[in-house]
């Protein structure tokens, strides 16, 4: 069992609170590019380094493994160093990425807050989650960080049994350096239960595999697209409300509509193509082996290109269709390199 990755990240509770389905169904496994997460990652270990440094330890080795990382960028220290300052606004000293345990608010849940700090002469709690994404995140009615808002509040009790849950303000804030976003909601401790308390029936769903479908903005990030009908035909069903012909407005709704279909589709062809490759059928469809051709020598080229009025920026490919096969083998045939590329998924004859 994987004990690093929660089966219900926090962080996409958004949508596994609306989509149970979202989590029962097994992922489409389709490989997924992980450069930006893995940049994530990497800032928020030089906000752990930097939060934890103290005169026993600078941290300054740890740094400088991260300085080394490929992803690493001098940028970075800019927005690390902003968070740094906002967390040590606090008045309390900050307990940085800490493991949350949430199984009492569901079974099998649990998350890593960045930053829990408790300020005892407000009695105020602050939660701080730290993104280094660009897509913009909003503090309020997140239940991301509300579940640690939760734990963190159960994490803080453990120590001050005596706080006076009554009063408590309990903030939760967005942190996004690179979009200069910094958003908080605060809640009292008898909002936050009335939320978790709103939520249970969802999280029963989940809890006795209720695998129910349910469409929304948050299908867009959902790694079961590929299997999942009610998606697909929630996306072919454009709104159409003139019978002769669509007005610019429309046009312009149904593009927004429709623009996820095209990631949809580069996901199912590559999906499809991972099938066949393991060896599995699938029906009407076959791949091809399509070879990539370069050009070997292209200062050689773009002087033939220019002797016979070509676009010298052609492709091999482009040069071939324009020239035809017999010219494009005796003027620039000795200048092509053949490799074999990706497979392509063609449909079968017949
Ligand atoms: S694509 Fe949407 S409806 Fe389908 S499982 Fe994912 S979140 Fe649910």
């Amino acid at each position: 069992m994987d004990v690093t990755h929660s089966n219900y990240p926090p962080s996409s509770a958004f949508r596994w609170l609306k989509c149970p389905a979202s989590v029962l169904l097994e992922p489409d496994g389709i490989e997924r590019d992980t450069t930006a997460a893995d940049e994530g990652t990497l800032a928020h270990r030089i906000c752990e380094l930097k939060l934890t440094r103290d005169v026993w330890n600078d941290n300054e080795e740890e740094l400088e493994e991260c300085r080394a990382n490929l992803l690493y960028k001098e940028e970075m220290e800019f927005y690390t160093d902003e968070y740094y300052k906002f967390i040590k606004n606090f008045d309390a000293d900050p307990i940085v990425e800490t493991k949350l345990n949430l199984s009492k608010y569901m079974p099998g849940l649990f998350g890593t807050c960045d930053c829990i700090a408790y300020e005892a002469y407000r009695n105020e709690l602050q939660i701080v989650d730290f993104k280094y994404g660009f897509g913009k995140v909003e503090a309020r009615e997140n239940p991301q960080l509300r579940f640690y808002a939760l734990g963190a509040l159960d994490y803080i009790l453990k120590n001050n049994p005596d706080i006076n849950l009554k009063d408590i303000r309990i903030t939760t804030t967005i942190f996004q350096p690179r979009i200069h976003h910094v958003d908080s909601e605060t809640l009292t401790y008898q909002k936050l239960n009335s939320w978790y308390k709103s939520i249970k029936p969802a999280i029963k769903k989940i809890t006795t595999q209720q695998v129910e479908r349910n469409t929304g903005s948050w299908c867009k990030w959902c790694d079961r697209q590929i299997h999942c009908k009610e998606y697909q035909e929630e996306l072919s069903n454009v709104y159409i409300n003139d019978f002769f012909s669509l007005s610019d407005d429309e046009i312009a709704q149904n593009y927004e509509k429709l623009k996820e279909i095209e990631p949809l589709i580069k996901k199912m062809r590559e999906y499809l193509v991972k099938q066949l490759q393991n060896g599995s059928t699938v029906k009407g469809y076959k791949l091809q082996q399509v070879n990539s051709k370069s050009w070997t020598d292209k200062d050689a080229v773009t002087q033939i290109a220019k002797e016979h009025e070509l676009v010298n920026t052609m492709s091999p490919s482009q040069a071939q269709r324009k020239l035809g096969k017999k010219q494009f083998e005796e003027l620039l045939g000795d200048y092509v390199e053949i490799k074999p590329g990706s497979p392509k998924l063609v449909k079968e004859k017949g």
